[in-house]
């Protein structure tokens, strides 16, 4: 039984220990006074990706400012399994999905990667990064994804660190079902999904002739890259990840 799941759950780059101050920001302040209506001698739970899971509770409370003191450990810090998401910047409103369903689908890193069908290259990183504090609040993660700048192709595949699989969603459609192909998949893992105009001949030839590249099929249809990438995330995690 999941304990304190009424409390509200904060993310916090603060050191948590116990007896500890932590003062929260102005958007934070502004959320527990006046959308949680919160106040003095309130709890909370805060993490930091580093620490676990605190109690605390309010000292001080405005809409501008709060202070907050560290009580116990309610969870001890884990790590997800490390499963990065590689994907291509789409649509604006809908690289906001793909982040928010990574984090709940527990990807440990995300990378915007551009290719030459991109569309959008120019992604708002900052907004990302808010998305993915947001889901890993509500998702109760220990942690937040991290977020990597945006690289190209040639330079993700250039730099890539061959003890991990990269997992390449190729809608090509000539490659393994990706239940086949995932179990000699396991972490430190990634997955590649491309942009609405998929990948060209050349990037699918440079990526399969890579030895750390996998090529997997979602199936006969045509998916959305966001329904791609949630996809093939879940898969990943039922069959590597903490799904088990
Ligand atoms: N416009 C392209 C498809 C792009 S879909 C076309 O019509 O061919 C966006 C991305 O989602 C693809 O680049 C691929 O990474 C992934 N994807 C979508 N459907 C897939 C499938 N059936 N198998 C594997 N990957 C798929």
């Amino acid at each position: 039984m999941r304990e304190n799941y009424t409390l509200p759950r904060l993310y916090t780059d603060a050191d948590l220990t116990a007896g500890g101050g932590v003062a929260l920001d102005r958007a934070q302040s502004h959320y527990l006074s006046t959308v949680l209506r919160r106040g003095i001698g309130d709890s909370l739970r805060l993490f930091n990706g580093r620490d676990g899971e605190w109690l605390a509770d309010i000292t001080e409370l405005s809409r501008k400012s709060a202070a907050l003191r560290v009580g116990l450990q309610s969870r001890p810090q884990t790590s997800p399994p490390d499963i990065w998401l590689c994907f291509a910047p789409v649509r604006k409103a809908r690289n906001g999905f793909i982040a928010e369903k990574a984090a709940e689908l527990g990807a440990a890193r995300l990378r915007p990667v551009l290719t030459d069908r991109v569309q959008f290259p120019k992604m708002g990183l900052e907004k990302l990064g808010l998305t993915l504090i947001e889901a890993a609040e509500q998702t109760e993660r220990l942690d937040v994804p991290q977020l990597s700048d945006t690289v190209s192709l040639g330079k993700l595949l250039g730099e890539w660190d061959s003890s991990r699989a990269l997992i390449f969603a190729d809608e090509a459609g000539d490659a393994k079902p990706a239940l086949e192909a995932l179990p000699s998949c396991p972490a430190p893992a990634a997955i590649l999904i491309g942009p609405e105009g998929g990948f060209t001949d050349a990037e699918r030839e440079r990526l399969r002739s890579c030895d750390f590249v996998t090529p997997v099929s979602l199936g006969p249809r045509i998916l959305r890259a966001d329904t791609a990438a949630l996809s093939l995330l879940t898969l990943w995690q039922a069959v590597n990840g903490d799904w088990k």
